[in-house]
């Protein structure tokens, strides 16, 4: 079994007076040790903050999104050796909203993944299918699809990314992949990196979508859910905590 990883993604929320209550309350409750790994993936300008705070705990920090150039002149972007210098561990690919607001095509996420896995940076790869595609039976095709680019441009190295399953229709709307239908996909997932990698079985992958403190434990015990990326539930310390207390 791997050790399960619970990741927050706090999206385009925060403030300092918050970020420093919220994070002084997770380092509080996860002590010297956790028994599994918990990152907070904070928006940019927050990363010093944060990196000072969670200096010496167990908790790690994450980045919502890396430039898929190495440097140079693209604005507004931010490298991956950038957030390497501020102690990031992980970082988010491909997040739904990337791919939605913002363009992001597999090919980008392929490359995102490349500059993050060449820093040192855990890339957390999103992948998920929209209502319409659930609905027209296209949820393997899609996500296979997602990761194919993914795994065709990192190949071995495909085993030190943490995937993310992360239906559309189930982010932020309070509507949770069933447990078993999340697990059907998780183990569409791993079979297709069982193909590429043979440390599949070591490669952990996340379920995302409305995961909650009453939900997180019955997702968790599924066979290939190795944990799970939080959005609204991680930005309340105490909702946060029960799903990482539900990990352990
Ligand atoms: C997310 O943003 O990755 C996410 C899963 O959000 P939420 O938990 O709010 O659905």
């Amino acid at each position: 079994m791997n050790k399960k990883l619970i990741a927050g993604n706090w999206k385009m929320n925060g403030s300092l007076a918050a970020n420093d209550a919220l994070v002084r309350a997770l380092v509080a409750g996860l002590g010297v040790q956790s028994a599994c790994d918990v990152a907070v993936a904070v928006p940019a300008p927050y990363l010093a903050q944060v990196q000072a705070l969670v200096a010496g705990s167990p908790l790690a920090l994450g980045a919502q999104d890396v430039s898929q150039h190495e440097s140079g002149a693209y604005t507004g972007e931010v490298s991956a050796v950038m957030l390497r210098e501020f102690g990031v561990r992980y970082v988010l690919v491909g997040h739904s909203e990337r791919r939605q607001y913002h363009g992001e095509t597999d090919v980008h996420v392929a490359v995102k993944t490349q500059r993050a896995l060449a820093t040192g940076i855990t890339p957390i790869v999103c992948v998920g299918e929209t209502l319409a595609e659930r609905e027209a039976g296209q949820t393997e095709a899609v996500v296979r699809r997602q990761l194919a680019a993914v795994i065709h441009l990192n190949g071995h190295c495909i085993s030190e990314v943490v995937v993310a399953y992360e239906p559309v229709w189930a982010i932020g709307t309070g509507k949770t992949a069933s447990p078993e239908q999340a697990q059907q996909v998780h183990a569409v997932l791993r079979a297709q990196l069982a193909a590429a990698s043979p440390r599949a079985s070591t490669i952990r992958l996340l379920y995302g979508g409305s995961m909650n403190a009453a939900n997180a434990a019955q997702l968790l015990a599924q066979p290939d859910i190795d944990g799970g990326l939080v959005g609204g539930a991680s930005l309340k310390a105490a909702d946060f905590q029960q799903i990482i207390a539900a990990a352990q």
